[in-house]
């Protein structure tokens, strides 16, 4: 039997259950990957996560070659002529099995309906597998069937559910026949254009650098997770998110490897290993918020109500958020921080997500954009999650009257100041004192910015919007 694996954000051969099911009842396997930059832009993508996606995809290329498995890649206008692409590949060499890893989001799940479709009109068979979840989406419910939509109850039922066959992933590939094509890799033209500043060395591709990043982790960092976890200068967390986002490696893997390390224990055992989880777990809990409630990927809020919410735009302001001049030391370090590595630390995202729109009181969805069109670790589903958490428009939302003080965040969290000094280098001499909050004359001196909004009376107008909105 032929088929086809039609690779997404699955770059990787480890526990792929697509690759492996075909692998398993085939001996003449092809893959395909469907490049697109006008769907890159039209979805925000990073400029930085595409160049990771193609670092990436050299390297399976390099270790399906292994498998006799040729790895052919596409050029598209965007997700419309994906039918087309796929039927004509399958016919021209005779497959008829596609075997395929789903993808959450309404325009992804609309156009594998019409591939799915498409095909199984033309008498091709399509077998779609789960591999960016545990458990199947929408399959975690509460007791009268309904999804949930507050993340402390879905992860106890989803701690109740779990087994550890759902983690049975191991499977020792072997050779397919010799292909009758070769992979057109090296000649593909990706027409790719660098407009990004990050540090790609940060981001090694491939899937035996994200394997050896979990192990690192998981031999130390891990059990100080709990205490570390929220203190940008120390880097305590795993940084595995743009490995998870484009697929170099599995959910169930790092939650498998993390289970070995604490005796197979979910929420008992290691703190550092169960928060850990935790956090996987919140992954999944987003992805089935967007799955349940698909109006989340349409740019609608989870709370109906705040679509009446006036949000402000102020260009100037947008630009210095941007940019890193808002004059809030700790707000622009962060910026700073994703521009130049592609990834900002998980309490500042939540710290500028919030100063954006509480304190400028700006449309989530300007931010929710401009971290995709930046970050290497794009996901919507946990950037959508998040955003909305954010700006008190989500599921299980922070209250919209708990706003987040960035001066107090920046002493809590960066103390001494060293993550400011390490991202905004005109404030590498100030002292400790003032390091949060400079006077005036020590901005001048360092030709840094004065503070753009008044933080108390920014905070009482984002109260007065919601309230507004809520009592009508
Ligand atoms: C406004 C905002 C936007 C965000 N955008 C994204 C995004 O586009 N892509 C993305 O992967 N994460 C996003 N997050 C979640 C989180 O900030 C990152 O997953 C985390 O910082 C990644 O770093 P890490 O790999 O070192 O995480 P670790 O702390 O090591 O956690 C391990 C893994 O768990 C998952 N995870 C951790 N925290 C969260 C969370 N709060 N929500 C969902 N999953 C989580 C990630 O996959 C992460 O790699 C966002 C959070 C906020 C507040």
């Amino acid at each position: 039997m032929k088929s086809l694996v039609w690779f997404r954000a699955d770059l990787r051969i480890d526990d792929n259950p697509a690759l492996r099911e075909a692998c398993k009842l085939s001996d003449e396997v092809h893959a395909v990957y469907i490049y697109s930059a006008m769907q890159n832009e039209e979805h925000s993508e990073a400029n930085c996560k595409t160049e990771f996606i193609i670092n990436n995809l050299k390297l399976l290329q390099e270790s399906l070659d292994e498998l006799n498995i040729p790895l052919i890649i596409f050029d598209s206008e965007g997700f419309h002529d994906n039918p087309k692409i796929l039927l004509e590949y399958v016919e021209n060499h005779s497959i008829n099995n596609v075997y395929l890893n789903n993808q959450f989001g309404a325009d992804e799940e609309q156009r594998d309906k019409r591939v799915e479709e498409h095909l199984k009109a033309n008498r091709i068979n399509v077998h779609t597998f789960d591999e960016k979840v545990v458990f199947a989406p929408g399959t975690i419910l509460t007791g009268d069937g309904r999804p949930y939509s507050v993340f402390t109850p879905f992860k106890r039922r989803w701690i109740e559910n779990f087994n550890l066959d759902l983690l049975d992933i191991e499977f020792a590939y072997t050779q397919k026949k010799p292909p009758s094509l070769n992979s057109n890799f090296s000649e593909f033209n990706f027409n790719f254009k660098k407009s990004h500043n990050v540090d790609m060395s940060l981001w090694p591709a491939g899937e035996s650098e994200a394997l050896l990043r979990l192990n690192t982790y998981l031999d130390k960092e891990i059990f100080k997770y709990a205490q570390d976890r929220n203190d940008p200068i120390i880097d305590g967390t795993s940084r595995l998110s743009a490995y998870l986002a484009s697929g170099i490696i599995s959910p169930k893997r790092c939650i498998l490897e993390a289970l070995k390390i604490n005796n197979f224990q979910l929420d008992s055992g290691e703190k550092g290993v169960v928060k850990w989880i935790d956090e996987i777990i919140w992954r999944e809990f987003y992805k089935n918020i967007m799955f349940s409630f698909p109006r989340v990927s349409k740019n609608k809020p989870f709370q109906e109500y705040t679509n009446n919410i006036s949000w402000r735009y102020d260009e100037k302001e947008f630009q210095a958020w941007k940019n890193g001049k808002t004059g809030f030391p700790i707000i622009d370090s962060a910026m700073k921080q994703l521009e130049s590595e592609g990834w900002m630390h998980n309490r500042l995202r939540m710290v500028v997500a919030m100063f954006f729109t509480k304190n400028m009181l700006h449309d989530w969805r300007l931010g929710e954009a401009f971290f995709m069109e930046n970050l290497i670790d794009g996901d919507f589903s946990s950037n959508n999650g998040g955003w909305q958490w954010s700006s008190s428009t989500g599921t299980d939302a922070a209250p919209y009257f708990r706003i987040f003080n960035p001066l107090t965040q920046s002493k809590n969290f960066d103390s001494n100041g060293l993550f400011i000094k390490k991202h905004i280098i005109e404030l590498s001499d100030v002292d400790k004192s003032e390091i949060h909050d400079p006077s005036e004359s020590t901005r001048k001196i360092c030709n840094y910015p004065s503070q753009i909004l008044d933080l108390k009376q920014s905070r009482l107008r984002a109260i007065e919007a919601f309230n507004r909105v809520k009592n009508t």
